[in-house]
């Protein structure tokens, strides 16, 4: 028989019951220190008070009123994002996902507006993500995701990751944009470099294409800079971001310029929940916390001894890790054993990671996480490798 909850997951048989800071408390009072942090979305830990403050408050005001009325929360964080990057302007949802969704029909209208409606293409790498809806699936191409559930929609094509070549070569006249990760999350922790990233910008540039950065993954902190692109100082054109901004309440967003989201006029997109009150008012307080300079500094500080740790983690066990990668508190630890039975292995260990293609164990910590618990990771993952000997 089916179970209740439909069984798409593969799951551990954990259940955790309460979260304060990097730390997970399962139903059996066992404490596990939290290097998965729900998949990069618990981006200040559990249970941060500030978050819990603005949180309650705001759910003995109002929760929801729909996008019919105007939403104070909502334009206090959209002016915010505007204030902290290269957007002009902002559209909130509920999911990465989402934010996919509204990339692509958001390039394809810019074009449309512009009388090139044959330009509808958009290019991604191999290996990339950016969610399970038919946009997204058709985006990444991947067999994995795609079997099945067809017919996949049309206009978009992969090339192999990083291969600038390639993506000279797949530029066409019905191109619209370039879809990239700056540093693939579930592909396996792969950042483009700078220089790869300043040419993509410059492809899209030289064909007047747009460039969506999906930054739903390493953007909000996660890298020690607020958004990923910012290292290679190239700006995108519009912007997916989800995961860390609602610090676990689900949010999400499309950012972009003036220009990329002029054919967005009122009737061509909506959500009901899309930036609900509850939701911005928690993402408000989540950005004013990891936008502040000190705080990424913080960040950058703890990723350099996290890198440490890890590196001399490989040193230590060589037969287990095989190397390190990533930016900021967005790192890969590339496995001999397979990926899977070392995060299992962590779980005995009481210690959560998340696993990657290619491999690869994911640590997406907070980006709060104490010193001492970056030691205490390198502790347990040593452990972890122990059991392995
Ligand atoms: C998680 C993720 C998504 C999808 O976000 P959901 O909130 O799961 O819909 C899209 N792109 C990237 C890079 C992601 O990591």
């Amino acid at each position: 028989m089916i179970a209740s909850v439909l069984p798409t997951y593969s799951r551990s048989d954990l259940t955790f019951e309460k979260g304060e800071g990097s730390w997970l408390i399962e139903a059996d009072g066992r404490r596990f220190l939290d290097l998965g942090a729900g998949i990069a979305v618990n981006a200040l830990g559990h249970a941060h008070p500030e978050l819990v403050k603005v949180l309650t408050m705001q759910a003995e005001k109002l929760w929801h009123t729909s996008n019919l009325h105007n939403i104070s929360q909502q334009t206090m964080l959209a002016d915010k994002l505007v204030d902290a990057t290269f957007a002009d302007t902002v559209f909130f949802t509920n999911s990465g996902t989402e934010a996919c969704e509204l990339a692509v029909k958001m390039a394809r209208k810019y074009f449309f507006e512009s009388g090139q409606e044959e330009r509808v293409e958009i290019i991604s790498f191999s290996g990339a993500f950016h969610g399970r809806s038919a946009a997204g699936i058709a985006a990444s191409g991947s067999e994995k995701m795609i079997r099945g559930f067809g017919p996949i929609l049309g206009g978009f094509c992969q090339v192999p990751w990083d291969d600038i070549e390639g993506l000279v070569g797949a530029i066409c006249d019905r191109t619209a944009a370039i879809m990239v990760e700056p540093i693939q999350g579930e592909g396996g922790i792969h950042a483009l470099s700078d220089q790869s990233m300043k040419k993509i910008r410059e492809l899209c540039d030289v064909h007047d294409l747009l460039l969506i950065a999906d930054e739903v993954q390493c953007g909000m902190g996660r890298t020690g800079r607020l958004f990923a692109h910012e290292w290679a100082g190239v700006l995108p054109d519009i912007m997916m971001i989800a995961k860390g901004i609602g610090g676990g309440f689900p949010l999400g967003a499309v950012l972009a310029t003036e220009a990329a989201a002029s054919g967005m006029t009122v009737g061509t997109h909506g959500s009901t929940y899309g930036g609900n009150p509850l939701a911005c008012a928690v993402g408000g307080k989540v950005l004013d916390i990891i936008s502040n300079p000190e705080f990424l500094s913080e960040v950058n500080r703890k990723a350099g001894l996290f890198r440490q740790r890890l590196e001399a983690l490989i040193a230590g066990y060589p037969h287990v890790f095989k190397d390190i990668r990533g930016v900021g508190l967005m790192l890969g630890l590339a496995c001999r054993p397979k990926n899977s039975d070392v995060v299992e292995a962590g779980y005995a260990h009481q210690v959560v990671t998340v696993p990657a293609a290619d491999n690869v164990i994911r640590i997406l910590p907070p980006l709060n996480i104490s010193d001492e618990d970056i030691h205490e990771a390198e502790t347990r993952l040593a452990n972890v490798a122990e059991s392995f000997a």
